[in-house]
């Protein structure tokens, strides 16, 4: 399973997101299992909310809409589950903007590249290799051992930038 099958996809002008939601939950479960790891029902709910569009969602907003669905959650459930979904590598936290983002590809190595529009708020993974491999030689020329890479890339995307 190493297609890269969300990627991008939004950028299309029409997609079908259900699919996005349906692929992401299923590829969750796989993972999940295949790590034997418990992808209980708030992980699976958590996940579902941030997979609810390509936008990043803050824990508070979470919470809120668990608490306007009947859920009674309280912060520390939620921040519970996101940590084990950013554990598990099924979400991205976006430093920048305080937020969590389905990862679009979490059967593979969890660095990347995010292009966030400023306008939308869209965030699309580019999870690039190359830069990867570019960053970790400049670094290393500089004597030093990069270990985490998440690159925050702030814009306006190719919707936002058409002619309306
Ligand atoms: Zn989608
Ligand atoms: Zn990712
Ligand atoms: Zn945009």
């Amino acid at each position: 399973m190493n297609k890269k099958y969300i990627t991008n996809n939004h950028l299309n002008d029409s997609h079908d997101h259900d699919l996005c939601i349906e692929d992401a939950l299923q590829n969750a479960e796989v993972i999940c299992r295949k790590k034997g790891l418990r992808f209980t029902k708030i992980r699976q709910k958590v996940l579902e909310l941030i997979w609810g569009s390509h936008k990043p969602l803050g824990a508070y907003d979470i919470l809120n809409t668990l608490r306007s669905e009947g859920t009674k959650a309280e912060p520390p459930t939620v921040y519970r589950a996101l940590g084990f979904l950013i554990e598990a590598e099924l979400v991205h936290r976006l430093d920048s903007l305080n937020a969590f983002i389905g990862c679009t590809d979490p059967s593979n190595s969890h660095q990347g590249q995010f292009l966030i529009c400023r306008d939308c708020r869209s965030v699309t993974e580019l999870g690039d290799d190359e830069i990867l491999d570019l960053v970790q030689s400049k670094a290393s020329d500089m004597g030093f051992s990069a270990i985490h890479q998440m690159l925050e890339i702030q814009g306006q995307c190719k919707s936002c930038r058409a002619p309306k």
